[in-house]
């Protein structure tokens, strides 16, 4: 196992941030760290990066005690802080070649490291300009390249697409899916698309406490929400009928007429859990004789879980 929590708990002051928890974690994943704002994500990542000490409970990284071997830890691993710290009158190469050398990567292979993360990072376009004049995508990625440039086993990104455009915000996670398949990754998130696009577990912690842990597949079963189907026909046929129809075919609990567009007509179909309705449901719409637009499944129950879970 790369990290190792065990009964951690964190307070400060009196109040009580992390409490309680444990989870290990195996090369090759990729953990996502679910949780509303404020449930102790930040915390635990700064525990584990060696930042601050626990309260009670000890963490262990690739066998080493954080507290015992805080020297020897954060040489195995990378860590993207929430905020990002960066100096902002160096270059992205400059300032890689700064890390480098304070994360102990021998002298000789400084600017091999540093050559290989700005081609993993994409930053070549940028790599001789000021990072104070970097769009905060590029910021991002600049730190991305410093946590993985000592070739860390494990990295800990914190909130590692919050503030990025869309169309950036796919490019860092496909990024981290690639570090994903020979490192562990831990990132924390509040917002559950990130997990499911991302992650190969998740831990939904809230006011400190693990309450789910498990493949987002996993999450996804154990919840009790239906399967939602949004089905779109052309509006050449009669809706009640349809409707009729639709309501009959087994497993479906509910036909809700949603809006008649102008030319088309949207449906919502609601069917037990995990029942898959689509083959049924376009035969059903051909024996009607009008044309399929579209049809989608919502993926809801894992909202519906963490929503549950984090009330
Ligand atoms: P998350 O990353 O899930 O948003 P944090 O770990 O940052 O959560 O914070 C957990 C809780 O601990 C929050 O209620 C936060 O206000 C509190 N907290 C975080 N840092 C400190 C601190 N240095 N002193 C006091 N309270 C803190």
């Amino acid at each position: 196992m790369s990290i190792k929590v065990s009964n951690l708990t964190k307070y400060y002051g009196n109040f009580l941030a992390v409490d309680d928890i444990s989870f290990e974690t195996k090369k090759g994943e990729i953990l996502g760290f679910l949780g509303p704002n404020g449930a102790g994500k930040t915390t635990t990542m700064k525990i584990i990066t060696t930042y601050l000490p626990p309260t009670s409970g000890t963490v262990q990284v690739e066998g080493m005690d954080v507290e015992e071997k805080s020297l020897e830890v954060r040489r195995k691993i990378g860590y993207l802080p929430e905020i990002n710290p960066l100096y902002f009158d160096m270059s992205p190469a400059e300032y890689l070649d700064y890390v480098a050398a304070l994360d102990g990567v021998p002298k000789e292979n400084i600017k091999k490291r540093r050559d290989e993360m700005i081609r993993v990072c994409g930053l070549e376009s940028v790599k001789g300009q000021d990072i104070g004049t970097l769009s905060k995508g590029f910021k991002q990625r600049v730190g991305l390249a410093q946590a993985m440039i000592n070739n860390p086993e494990v990295l800990i990104l914190d909130e590692p697409t919050s503030g990025l455009d869309p169309n950036q915000i796919i490019e860092i996670r496909n990024l981290i899916k690639k570090l994903g398949r020979e490192k562990t990754v831990v990132l924390s998130t509040h917002i559950l698309p990130e997990v499911q696009a991302t992650c190969n577990r998740v831990i939904i912690i809230n006011k400190g406490k693990i309450v789910a842990d498990g493949t987002p597949e996993e999450l996804q079963a154990k919840s009790k929400g239906e399967s939602i189907v949004t089905l779109e026909v052309k509006n050449n046929c009669d809706k009640n009928s349809l409707s009729g129809s639709l309501k009959e075919i087994r497993n479906v609990n509910k036909v809700e007429f949603v809006k008649d567009t102008g030319d088309s007509f949207i449906f919502n179909i609601y069917g037990d859990k995990g029942a898959d309705l689509r083959e049924v449901i376009s035969t059903r719409v051909m024996q009607q004789k009008t044309t399929l637009l579209s049809m989608q499944t919502k993926q809801s129950s894992l909202e519906d879980i963490f929503r549950e879970l984090t009330r």
